[in-house]
């Protein structure tokens, strides 16, 4: 790294801040829809509130519920009103983490833990989960030294439950399904897993980290959802992300336990340090009050109405997108999506190169693979950006087409288009983890 060093002598405030904001120039243009993914964007009310709520408790540390008995408070209120969304039983249990990861790391510790009490002749253990399910679950392995064990998909791109029933082991701790799904916004099979999971006296995990904060309302609204929260019999843990549809600052999740044994193999304690006893319920040790503030303050702010009057918009928004692209004859929606994210791919056309002109276009899509795909998920901030958004695909379209594979050689398309025909997947994710170190450095030049 080229020689960096902390300033000699400081700099005034003012010019510290304004350097801050000028450096987002280059930066993702969330505020007005054209990013798809990353950002959850409910207006400006609710944004300046989360700031204040945020700022209010900027230097409290959620580490010690004893200093700072507010932030208690603000907790256990925020799992009792998200588990009552989720229709958890009284008896249910809860703690807030910093995001989806978090929760999903600790929902996988549990049901470790959980197995090493009941079964402790396991010492391979397996999570049992679609090939859908999110990156975190092979984090939580990865970490936690298990391994996943993938179920794989029906045409409906939803979890195979006959396959799941053949892939259970006598070395399996914990069954995962979404609700929904990341990359195609679809719901796993809940009860059928659920059942499954229940019949081998095993914990089942619904990932809803996403979907958390928005199905609940989109369900009061009318849609058909399919059931897949505490309701179902058998679902013993959820993650429902307060940073998404929750509209709460970054940093916010909470993972829930349909009962306390189930929480208490994800809580860790330590007595013999000189520093005197210590015992934490997740992952981090010191806690931005903030997060928990902001979260506690958005829920009371927005209340049921809010988020009712939120989903509506989002489910408004992502219909006309999905009438939008199902009228472009050469792109087909994956799936039957529920709620607000949904992917698209092609016949007749390379996607990622579609994917490219649409970011020469100013819009930023995910890009997916198996099928290759491009993603969206839709926020309240995207009603706005529906017309412009389909006339450019509209016209990124007949562009692709008109140019065959010719920019498949460049940009995301190439990188994507090579990744794709590697067999060993290992090399693939050395390279994703070159990438990462060349990002991580002063003078990397990554290579993409
Ligand atoms: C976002 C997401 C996660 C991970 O959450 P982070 O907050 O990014 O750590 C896990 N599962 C699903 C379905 C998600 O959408």
């Amino acid at each position: 790294m080229s020689q960096m060093r902390i300033p000699e002598h400081g700099t005034p405030a003012e010019a510290v801040l304004s350097d801050l904001c000028a450096a987002r120039s280059d930066d993702a243009d969330w505020r007005s829809g054209r990013t798809w993914s990353l950002v959850y964007f409910a207006g400006d009310e609710v944004l300046e509130l989360a700031k204040k709520a945020y700022t209010a408790y900027f230097s409290e540390n959620g580490l010690s519920p004893i200093a700072f008995k507010s932030l208690r408070r603000f907790e256990n209120e925020v799992v009792a009103m998200t588990a009552s969304m989720l229709h958890a039983p009284e008896t249910s249990r809860g703690t807030m983490t910093s995001g989806g990861t978090e929760s999903i790391l600790m929902a996988v510790k549990a049901a470790r833990n959980n197995a090493r009490a009941s079964h402790p002749e396991i010492d391979e253990p397996e999570i049992l989960a679609p090939i859908s399910v999110h990156p975190a679950f092979e984090k939580a392995a990865h970490y936690l030294g298990l391994k996943v064990v993938h179920i794989p998909v029906d045409a409906d791109l939803r979890a195979d439950t006959e396959a799941a029933a053949s892939l259970l082991t006598a070395n399996t701790v914990l069954v995962v399904g979404s609700a929904p799904s990341y990359p195609h916004g679809v719901v796993d099979p809940i009860p059928a897993l659920a059942a499954l999971a229940a019949e081998h006296g095993l914990p089942m995990h619904v990932d809803a980290c996403l979907g958390g904060f928005l199905l609940p309302w989109l369900e009061k609204l009318g849609e058909p959802i399919p059931p897949w929260d505490f309701r179902v019999p058998g679902v013993t843990s959820i993650s429902a992300d307060l940073h998404k549809y929750g509209y709460a600052a970054r940093g916010a999740s909470t993972v829930l336990y349909r009962d306390a044994d189930l929480r208490r193999h994800q809580f860790f304690a330590y007595a013999d340090w000189p520093g005197g006893l210590y015992a934490s319920p997740s992952m981090s040790g010191s806690r931005p009050g903030g997060a928990i503030a902001a979260a506690w303050a958005v829920l009371n702010h927005l209340g049921e109405d809010g988020y009712l009057r939120l989903a509506a918009r989002v489910r408004d928004t992502t219909r006309r997108l999905l009438d939008g692209i199902g009228a472009i004859p050469e792109l087909q929606i994956l799936g039957e999506p529920v709620g607000s994210v949904f992917a698209f791919t092609s016949d007749a056309l390379n996607v990622y190169v579609l994917g490219d002109c649409m970011t020469a276009r100013g819009w930023a899509l995910d890009r997916q693979q198996y099928p290759p795909a491009l993603h969206q998920m839709v926020t309240p901030a995207h009603a706005e950006a529906v017309g412009a958004y389909l006339s450019d695909l509209r016209a990124a379209v007949a562009e692709t087409l008109a140019m065959g594979d010719e920019l498949a050689s460049d940009g995301s398309a190439a990188m994507y288009g090579m990744a794709a025909t590697i067999e060993d997947r290992g090399f693939v994710e050395e390279i994703a983890i070159e990438f990462i170190d060349q990002v991580f450095d002063l003078d990397g030049d990554p290579p993409l």
